[in-house]
């Protein structure tokens, strides 16, 4: 079976190490010494300059919303994972859905002015499989109209533009480390904003605002990361390196494989280094893409419909938030995220290739 991705297994005796400093201390939780070391690494690992680590990618999200004083409507993406519109709705915000650029497959930015009203405090945009958003006009426009930015950066863990952490643009980036994603701790997630004064608001609403012995300070959620998790995170980061090393050339293979045969790939930007987190295929129609979806399934293999439905079409979003967005309606009915992962194998990746252009030659 080749599943769309595999989730990374690190060394267990690194696990354990770490996890034999939690049997000596006997703290599991409350920012606990592993917390704070994986934190300290994956700042500098990353570039930035201090990030919060929480429960998962999800209270992520919420939690910037709250900390940023995100209310009313927030213009987002109809193209990423369902979290992202479903934050906006827990924390109460009306999600207004801006359609896609066609070839980046992020919000696209000469739509987003006509979808502001006086109810818009922030936009919400992902960087969907790693690609970057249009991150400059978006910091133009947000700042002419006075909205705060929040990037879901879900996929975009260690990827660089123009030599600077992407993480860095915007109000907030939110990163998930959910055991599928390319640095994970089972389950796990990171806040870095850009304004320290929000981040220490944000601490502390991710331990019930609660401070020192009996001071409640804020509103507050149990959003913090255990130090199971951190062990983790610990065990996994010396990894990392060679697992974008491994993607990067699975990707290549693809590349390779799959020159010439007319599948839309996302448009690469100038000056991206890439994490290689996902490999999106998009098809010409929707029904190329279920042949080639039911071909791979009869030979074991399974890609993902990543992302698939457009966000703006869920079932139970209320009606007039069910704005069109033609181009993410059109790319969800015909993309395939084929799998990637770093035991994949270049004969793998070959029968997947063949396979597809069969397919696409019937
Ligand atoms: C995985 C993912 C999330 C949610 O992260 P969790 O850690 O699973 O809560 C949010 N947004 C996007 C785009 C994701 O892919």
């Amino acid at each position: 079976m080749i599943p769309v991705t595999r989730t990374f297994l690190p060394p267990l005796d690194d696990y354990t190490t770490h996890l034999e400093s939690i049997w000596e201390t006997g703290q599991f939780t409350n920012n606990g010494p592993l917390v704070k070391q994986l934190g300290a690494a994956l700042t500098k690992a990353l570039g930035v300059r201090d990030l919060l680590l929480v429960t998962n990618g999800t209270l992520a999200l919420q939690l910037a919303i709250k900390a940023l004083g995100v209310r009313g409507e927030v213009i987002t993406t109809p193209y990423s994972y369902v979290a992202t519109t479903n934050s906006i709705l827990w924390e109460g915000c009306v999600p207004v859905f801006v359609d896609v650029d066609p070839h980046t497959f992020a919000l696209d930015p000469e739509l987003i002015e006509s979808a502001i009203t006086e109810h818009t405090t922030a936009i919400l945009a992902t960087h969907v499989y790693g690609y970057p958003c249009d991150v400059w006009r978006i910091q133009q426009i947000a700042q002419k109209h006075g909205l705060k930015v929040i990037y879901d950066a879900a996929h975009a863990y260690g990827v660089r533009l123009h030599g600077e952490p992407l993480l860095n643009h915007g109000d907030c980036s939110t990163l998930s480390f959910h055991a599928t994603k390319l640095f994970h701790c089972g389950e796990g997630g990171g806040i870095l904003f850009q304004d320290p004064e929000v981040a220490k608001r944000a601490f502390l609403m991710s331990k019930f605002g609660h401070q020192g012995e009996d001071d409640y300070i804020d509103l507050g959620i149990n959003a913090k990361m255990s130090e199971l998790h951190a062990a983790m995170g610990l065990a996994m980061l010396p990894q990392v390196e060679s697992i974008i090393a491994a993607r990067r050339q699975c990707s290549a293979w693809y590349d390779e494989c799959l020159a010439g045969v007319g599948l839309q790939r996302p448009k690469v930007v100038e000056g991206l280094e890439y994490n290689y987190a996902y490999y999106p295929v998009v098809f010409d129609t929707p029904e190329a893409m279920q042949k080639a979806r039911s071909a791979l399934q009869a030979r074991d293999v399974y890609p993902r419909r990543y992302f698939h439905p457009s966000l703006n079409t869920l079932p139970f979003l209320p009606e007039p938030l069910k704005r069109a967005c033609p181009v993410s309606e059109s790319l969800a009915q015909r993309v395939l995220s084929l799998p990637l992962y770093t035991a994949l194998t270049r004969p793998e990746v070959e029968m997947i290739s063949t396979c597809i252009k069969h397919t696409l030659a019937a």
